[in-house]
């Protein structure tokens, strides 16, 4: 696998949760899997890890030949090989995809150098994988090196499957990209890289893979139209008969009540006195008011349109006047909205507590100690902290639409089904109702309320019917690749 973000040391969102997690799933089915990931300035070294002597000969464009010192390890609890990549002009700097002033401007290199050294890689190691499992744009270079430059050799045997975490974020550069990849012109084309006279990493991947996954069942179906397609919908079609949509799992060994270990006291659907401290503990950590029976929202997420958190800030001023009730976020992202959210934390001390930043420890405190987690997404590939909110008896107020969709089952008021609440519409409105009614249920019908919180805790979420998923995909795709080359 070849992936930007690998928990538990990069993480920016969902995909370093999902790579760790999927391949721990597959080397327990007894599949040798093996990672790429750069070594940012952020990734905390083990110390069982230990450095290759030799640099790594990264094979780009003529001009362009690079090295890196590659750090080999295991991925804490298997046997997942880690390999992570040392190069400090690229990788040193602690962040992943942007600092404080917006997106790195050399992403397209430091992204086409992982892809080119992690097949590098495989000839130092003389291993040649069956497939290679690259993820969203970063990772679009290397189906399509496969295709080109590593055609009639070893590694253009393997199959690739490329997933599809984001359609949002596609990796446009100038094409001069292109010459320090060492990838030949002929793969600038329309039916290729190309894309309105730049290179579209990720419509690379999309034509080049041997199969394409997403994240969900329903956002396979969605990334198809123009309104979730950002673009590259005509692409997806075309791809369509190669594409699954496999929901994500979750990693139930770190995401639990019963085993957390970062939150003050476990809990599970016998006995909820656990959760009433985490939320004590929640409301002190916050700055709120402590009352062990006021309703607490709660949001975490990257702070991006994508995730509507827009709407929920706007609706907040409403939520203080008519409800009982404390609002939880914690995110970062766009500038605008961390200092929206701020500036209600200012006005409504004691009841909006927020934490700008990205702190996976109160991530788990806030899953524990919440009452309803709220996610308003606009889109939503798949989306896990709706996963982890259910695991945690913290029912999900979720907007109808992609894996939230597959995932949540709206709540049905007179039968005492459902997991969480769904509501259609993007909008104030629709959340602020929405959140209302969740209110209600709370305060109004508390053993529903306990229901619905049983419910969620007793859906399985783990990896393994997705882990075979995966392995259907991977054989599919060697059996499509053999009759290809
Ligand atoms: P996405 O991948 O679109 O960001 P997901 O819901 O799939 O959304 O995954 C988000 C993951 O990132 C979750 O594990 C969540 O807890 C974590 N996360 C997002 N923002 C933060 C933050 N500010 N601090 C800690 N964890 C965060």
């Amino acid at each position: 696998m070849v992936t930007t973000e690998l928990a538990p040391y990069a993480k920016a969102g969902g995909l370093g949760d999902m790579v760790s997690s999927l391949a721990k799933a597959l080397a327990l089915r007894g599949h040798d899997v093996r990672i790429v990931c750069p070594l940012y300035g952020c990734v905390r070294r083990e110390d069982s890890w230990t450095p290759h002597e030799t640099s790594l000969v990264v094979h780009l464009g003529r001009r362009e030949e690079g090295y890196c010192r590659r750090w080999e390890g295991a991925l804490p609890g298997s046997d997942v090989r880690l390999y992570f990549l040392e190069h400090d002009g690229y990788y040193g700097r602690p962040e992943i995809y942007s600092g404080p002033w917006g997106a790195h401007s050399d992403n397209g290199e430091r992204f086409t150098f992982l892809s080119r050294a992690a097949l590098d890689l495989c000839y130092a190691l003389d291993w040649m994988p069956d497939v290679v499992h690259a993820h969203d744009w970063p990772g679009g270079l290397v189906p399509v090196y496969l295709n080109t430059v590593e055609a009639h050799k070893p590694l253009g045997k393997a199959a690739s499957v490329f997933t599809v975490h984001n359609m949002k974020h596609q990796g446009y550069f100038d094409s001069g990209i292109l010459k320090f990849a060492g990838i030949p012109d002929a793969a600038f084309v329309p039916e290729g890289l190309e894309c309105m006279g730049m290179v579209n990493f990720l419509k690379g991947g999309l034509y080049h893979a041997t199969k394409l996954t997403t994240v969900s069942p329903t956002y396979a179906k969605e990334m198809q139209t123009p309104e979730f397609g950002h673009g590259l919908d005509p692409v997806v079609r075309f791809r369509a008969a190669d594409l699954v949509g496999v929901l994500n799992g979750i990693d139930a060994e770190h995401w639990g009540p019963e085993v957390d270990e970062y939150i003050p006291a476990h809990y599970n659907t016998q006995d909820f006195r656990g959760k009433a401290v985490c939320k004590k503990v929640l409301q002190n950590r916050l700055g709120l008011a402590e009352d062990p029976h006021v309703i607490i929202f709660a949001a975490v997420a990257r702070m991006d349109s994508q995730k509507g958190l827009d709407l929920l800030a706007e609706a907040i001023p409403r939520v203080m006047e008519h409800m009982h009730a404390q609002v939880v976020v914690l995110g970062m992202g766009e500038q605008d909205l961390e200092h929206w959210f701020l500036s209600l934390s200012y006005q409504y001390p004691g009841r909006v507590g927020v934490h700008i930043g990205y702190d996976s420890a109160l991530a788990h405190l806030v899953e524990a100690g919440a009452d309803v987690f709220v996610m308003p997404s606009r889109f939503e590939p798949c989306g896990l902290n709706q996963m982890y909110s259910m695991r945690y008896g913290t029912p999900p107020i979720v907007r109808a639409t992609g894996g939230l969709l597959d995932t949540v089952q709206s709540y049905h008021e007179g039968e005492g089904h459902g997991t969480g609440f769904v509501f259609e519409e993007p909008s104030v409105d629709g959340l602020f109702y929405t959140m209302g009614w969740a209110c209600a249920t709370y305060y109004d019908r508390p053993k529903a309320f306990r229901q619905l919180q049983i419910n969620g805790m007793k859906q399985d979420f783990s990896w393994r019917h997705s882990a075979q998923h995966y392995e259907d995909v991977y054989r599919w795709a060697m059996e499509d690749r053999s009759l290809k080359v």
